[in-house]
């Protein structure tokens, strides 16, 4: 994070302290300005952000209130109608989006999310806090409310994803944010956890299978009549409980079908056949 100059927060403090002795008489008005709604005892607005950097404020950047700018009146919360990437100052960046095209207009969902932001760290200020902690918490109401990826995409895409995750079960959701975390991994994690994955499984497969009984060698006698007809018996195991018979998630590894062998007639080369043919030879002279 860049290094805040000190002089925004004394800006910050003295501008918060200052909203109480507002001139409840000064509103500014105009064509940049169109009323949207009542929200939370707030009017909110759209403002046209190229018009207020150039006539009011430099630094206006997508939102704000009493207690951020002195010249928004008690109670006007002011949402900028695009992001105008394209025409931030260097040092200023009030914009840090992920958006589609630089100067594109803020779409619904982005204006819903920046409203709620401004008046909880709006509600938050009035109480004292400071402006840094106050934007924390709005940009975690953002978060919170979950029409944006988060508080800074508003690309197609990204609010695409924040609606199909909105309507996913929290056991859903979970599992893909587990997935995506799984997603980002780099290459040798991948494969280390691959390999963890697969001992694992292996261990499982071990488990499953019945561990052969220790017999005890007491006497030659006993191997020969219990030891040893114990152990044929288990050497004989159904293919189906062999060790790698079972695949993990419960797939049964197909064996192929046994292919019954065509029965060819034994040869009758025996000495009665050799006979025959004799015989048959001689009758036929
Ligand atoms: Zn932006
Ligand atoms: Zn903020």
């Amino acid at each position: 994070m860049v290094q805040r100059d000190r002089m925004w927060s004394v800006l910050e403090r003295v501008i918060q302290h200052r909203a109480k002795d507002k001139d409840k008489s000064f509103v500014p008005k105009g064509a940049w300005k169109k009323f949207v709604r009542k929200q939370d005892g707030y009017k909110v607005y759209e403002v046209d952000g190229t018009w207020v950097r150039t006539n009011l404020c430099v630094y206006f950047g997508h939102g704000g209130h009493e207690k951020v700018h002195e010249f928004i009146p008690k109670g006007e919360i002011w949402i900028s109608s695009h992001h105008a990437k394209s025409e931030q100052e260097p040092g200023l960046s009030p914009c840090d989006c992920k958006l589609d095209s630089p100067n594109q207009k803020v779409s619904k969902e982005w204006f819903d999310s920046c409203a709620l932001h401004e008046i909880t760290e709006c509600n938050h200020m009035k109480k004292g806090m400071i402006f840094t902690a106050a934007h924390q918490k709005g940009l975690q109401a953002e978060k919170d409310l979950g029409v944006l990826l988060n508080p800074h995409d508003d690309t197609a895409a990204g609010r695409a994803k924040a609606k199909e995750a909105e309507s996913m079960t929290p056991y859903q959701q979970g599992y893909a944010d587990r997935m995506e975390k799984l997603a980002m991994l780099p290459v040798e994690a991948k494969h280390t956890l691959w390999k963890a994955l697969k001992h694992l499984l292996g261990m499982n497969e071990q488990k499953a299978q019945p561990a052969a009984p220790q017999l005890p060698s007491v006497s030659a006698g006993y191997d020969k009549a219990v030891a040893a007809p114990v152990k044929q018996a288990q050497s004989v195991v159904p293919p189906e409980l062999g060790s790698d018979a079972m695949l993990p998630w419960g797939h049964k590894k197909k064996t192929p079908p046994v292919q019954e062998q065509p029965k060819i007639p034994p040869k009758q080369n025996t000495v009665a056949a050799l006979e025959k043919g004799r015989k048959k030879k001689e009758s036929a002279k």
